[in-house]
């Protein structure tokens, strides 16, 4: 009987096969746009979903490519199926396309990614869904404002860019005994320390884009689910586009082997930052889950193996310092994004979050003196000197 690997190995080794033709030792990129048939008969069957296979690139499961990806990714995440997309927002639109029609209800985490949070307010209402944005730190403001209509409850644990942390167990239960499906975006915790599946949510989506990829070098999106709604989705990826491109697979599937090491080195080096940050006298507060300090850090511990490489912190005399602060780092790099090899520091409420409405940022604790924080797998020592020196300049 096939014993089950543990995580690490499945990083190295899920989904690849070697290839049957020369034996290439890696997964290669099958670089083309469409797949040759051996007859009439053979195409017809493929097109009509009687016979597993290749049709067309932009159609799943794409390339072979693309199916060890997301062979790859599905069981690192303990779910039946992946579909892999272009970024992470086309894997969310095409999430939200498949789950949600016309008079349907959406309830959606208040703290989410910038995008998602405009792509929900100001895009779905316009197709006749009604979206609802609560605080799902406490789930009962969820079960407050489920409905019969509710289709979808979209969560992102921890949220960027406040690590606000919700309990998806409690929240998927509160979902599913409404009809509606859970969505958890595990773009900050990767399924190295988080699997939302495993704690009920029907969806754990991810924007490849970070820790995934892992060097800071392609955009892509990927989606785990079961079988039953992965048909429906694969109908909305190839009827809408937004595929992965080749090389972005290809480099996926090789950032995926490292993912173990790289998370465990970023978790160990923003705990010890976080620390740092924490007793700094110039620092008003700081925000990582794995800090006894963070509101949440109770339902953090209970389903986290391990907290990520992402913190949020505020420095006292607000945004003009954190603005003399973000602007005097020397090893640090001032950009968006994150989950990169090296650490980024982002002014969320100017940059990631701008779309966000003022008001709205206000109210959900996107404040302006919030300084985001990706902290990256350098010596932790080299990361502590630079905000240390950058911190005697505010
Ligand atoms: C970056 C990000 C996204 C969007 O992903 P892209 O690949 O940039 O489209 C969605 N959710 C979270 C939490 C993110 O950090």
């Amino acid at each position: 009987m096939e014993r089950k690997f543990k995580f690490a190995t499945q990083c190295v080794h899920a989904g690849e096969k070697p290839d049957p033709v020369f034996g290439a030792h890696t997964t290669p990129i099958f670089q083309t746009s469409t797949f040759i048939f051996d007859s009439v008969e053979q195409g017809a069957s493929r097109f009509a979903e009687e016979e597993d296979g290749y049709v067309y690139t932009r159609i799943p499961p794409n390339t072979p490519t693309h199916a060890v990806l997301s062979e790859k990714f599905a069981a690192l995440e303990g779910g039946e199926a992946g579909q892999t997309f272009a970024s992470g927002m086309a894997a969310i639109t095409a999430v939200a396309l498949t789950a949600l029609k016309k008079g349907d209800h959406l309830v959606s985490t208040d703290v989410v990614y910038g995008c998602t949070y405009s792509l929900f307010s100001e895009i779905l209402p316009g197709l006749g869904i009604d979206v609802t944005f609560v605080d799902t730190t406490d789930a009962e403001n969820v079960r407050k404002v489920l409905r019969p209509e509710t289709k979808m409850v979209f969560l992102e644990t921890p949220a960027n860019p406040t690590l606000n942390v919700c309990d998806i167990r409690m929240i998927s239960g509160l979902a599913k005994a409404q009809g509606a499906i859970c969505v958890v975006d595990n773009t900050f915790s990767t399924p190295y320390f988080q699997k939302p599946l495993l704690l009920g949510a029907d969806i754990s989506l991810s924007s490849c884009t970070k820790y995934i990829g892992g060097h800071a070098d392609l955009l892509g999106g990927i989606i785990v689910c079961d079988k039953a709604f992965l048909k429906n989705l694969a109908k909305v990826a190839g009827y809408t586009g937004g595929t992965m491109g080749l090389h972005e697979a290809w480099l996926c599937i090789r950032g995926l082997k490292t993912l173990h090491i790289r998370m465990e080195r970023h978790a160990e080096n923003a705990l010890k930052v976080a620390n740092f940050l924490e007793s700094h006298p110039a620092v008003e507060w700081v925000r990582y889950p794995g800090l006894s300090s963070h509101p949440q850090h109770e339902i953090a511990k209970k389903q986290m193996s391990g907290y990520g490489g992402m913190l949020s912190f505020g420095v006292k005399d607000g945004i003009d310092a954190g603005s003399k602060l973000m602007n005097s780092v020397r090893l640090c790099s001032l950009a968006v994004s994150l989950g990169a090899t090296d650490t980024l520091i982002q002014h969320p409420a100017s940059m990631t979050h701008a779309c966000v409405p003022k008001e709205v940022r206000g109210k959900v604790g996107i404040t302006d003196g919030l300084v985001r924080l990706s902290i990256g797998i350098e010596d932790p020592e080299d990361i502590i000197a630079d905000l240390k020196q950058a911190l005697e300049k505010i």
